[in-house]
């Protein structure tokens, strides 16, 4: 019997949306299921989006610190977080009202709702179920809460966005990307943060050159570091929240705790058992290159597959898999290798390909490693300067760019060129040949000596 839909997308953020979407252009019959009232999924709602609006906001912060180095008597008044949170949410509504345009014009339907899985063809939404060709997962995931006492006591990442006022004091906790990014932004906007890492460091998965200079540059701008610090208990007292250690040091009052230990996978609701489809012990569905599961009809994109969980490899992985099966390209599948990624810290960092420990243990005497670490122009006349610090790593005799690592200002938009040229092969020769850019702080990684 014909099926209501050849493809059919359970979530419509950044996968879900980009699988349908491509499926449509090549005449597939399309929906996409969506819990949520807004369209966009984690990364317009509740992710890089209104992420990326707060670190433009602590970043107007901080040139206004650093103007009076360039002749500039300013004097501010003021900055309101309430009326920049406002604005941030009706620009975020304008890109939702887009994606339902765009959806509506690609002929996508969106059927708003909780989607289960039935079986391996079927799909319940509310009260309705629907039948597909092919099921596409793409649920994404939500912050993870430890279980500790207390720990309600707690915001995440979703709570930052909720905050309508600017808290005075913050506790982040956690050493990833998103837990640097709310401690810069928070700390440049005028909260007092402090970060507490269980282990030594942050970042920890980043060139050490990364996460050193980032900490230098974070701690020099007033964000408060505790180390080795493993949390027990959240308390709550007259004057705001006290964050207990298992050693029985206490840390705070704080007015907010905000937990960014990590991310899981949504599956618990999906309907997997249905279909006799299991997790790995962590939660996510497994794929293959082509993002099949283990049962055909059934597909997972995105970052419910735990793979490099960003928002351009949902969408590049949901293309590829819709020109493969709708547009004939056989073959076709995202190299999940050379994935360059953006840290939204004060400074910036970017990075690509292996850093200098993964490189050695990979390619052994054959690694070389050129560096450069010096002030950037733009920051010679600025009392709290940061350090821009550059790593490139090459290996064998070729000396091929295996490994690109850029922490500075404007770090965030230098890499996309340098990932392309990676991703050609590039080598380190290829990097000398091109003629500089002067002055920039990029012209330093293709004159490395
Ligand atoms: C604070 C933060 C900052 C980030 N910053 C960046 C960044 O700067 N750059 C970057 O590339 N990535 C960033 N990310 C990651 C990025 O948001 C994700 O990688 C991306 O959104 C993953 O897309 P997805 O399609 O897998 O899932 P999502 O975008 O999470 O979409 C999943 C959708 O499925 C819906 N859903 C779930 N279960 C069901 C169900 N059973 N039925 C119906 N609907 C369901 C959800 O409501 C959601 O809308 C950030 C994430 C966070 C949390």
């Amino acid at each position: 019997m014909s099926k209501d839909y050849d493809l059919l997308a359970i979530g419509a953020g950044s996968g879900g949306i980009a699988t349908a979407n491509r499926a449509a252009s090549y005449g597939a019959r399309c929906a996409v299921v969506e819990a949520d009232t807004r369209l966009g999924g984690t990364c317009v709602n509740r992710g890089c989006v209104p992420k990326k609006v707060m670190w433009y906001g602590a970043s107007m912060a901080h040139a206004l610190e650093d103007a009076a180095g360039y002749g500039f008597d300013v004097k501010v008044n003021g900055f309101n977080w309430t009326q920049l949170v406002k604005d941030r949410e009706a620009y975020i509504r304008r890109i939702n009202k887009s994606y339902e345009n765009t959806l509506g014009k690609a002929g996508v339907d969106v059927l708003q709702g909780h989607g289960r899985l039935v079986d391996a063809n079927t799909v319940s939404v509310g009260d309705k179920t629907v039948t597909a060709e092919r099921i596409i997962l793409a649920p994404g995931g939500s912050p993870a809460v430890p279980s500790v006492p207390g720990a309600e006591l707690g915001i995440t990442s979703d709570g930052f966005f909720e905050l309508q006022d600017l808290p005075a004091s913050v506790a982040v906790v956690g050493a990833g990307y998103i837990a640097v990014e709310l401690a810069g932004m928070l700390q440049a906007l005028g909260s007092s943060v402090t970060m507490l890492l269980r282990k030594t460091h942050f970042l920890r998965n980043f060139d050490e050159m990364m996460h050193s200079t980032l900490t230098e540059s974070m701690q020099s701008a007033g964000v408060e570091m505790k180390t080795g610090f493993s949390i027990s208990a959240l308390k709550q007292t007259d004057d705001g929240i006290l964050v207990e250690s298992t050693d029985g040091a206490t840390c705070g009052p704080f007015e907010k705790v905000i937990w960014a230990i990590g991310r899981k996978p949504a599956t618990a609701e999906l309907g997997l058992e249905n279909i006799s489809l299991e997790v790995d012990p962590r939660g996510y569905i497994p794929v293959d290159e082509f993002q099949r599961t283990s049962v055909e009809s059934v597909y997972a994109i995105g970052d419910v597959t735990g793979q490099a969980e960003l928002t351009p490899v949902a969408i590049a992985a949901g293309r590829r898999l819709a020109d493969r099966i709708y547009n004939g390209m056989e073959g076709r599948k995202l190299d999940y290798s050379l994935i360059p990624t953006v840290v939204f810290s004060h400074p910036p960092i970017g990075t690509v390909g292996l850093t200098e420990d993964e490189a050695r243990k990979q390619y052994g005497d054959s690694v070389e490693v050129f560096s450069a670490r010096f002030t950037p122009m733009v920051s010679v006349f600025s009392e709290h300067a940061s350090k821009t610090a550059m790593k490139l790593i090459v290996e064998g005799p070729q000396q091929r760019v295996v490994g690109c690592h850029i922490i500075g200002d404007g770090a965030d938009e230098m890499l996309q060129g340098f990932a392309v040229a990676m991703k050609m092969g590039a080598t380190k020769k290829d990097f000398d040949d091109t003629v500089a850019i002067h002055p920039t702080s990029s012209e330093e990684l293709v004159t490395m000596r």
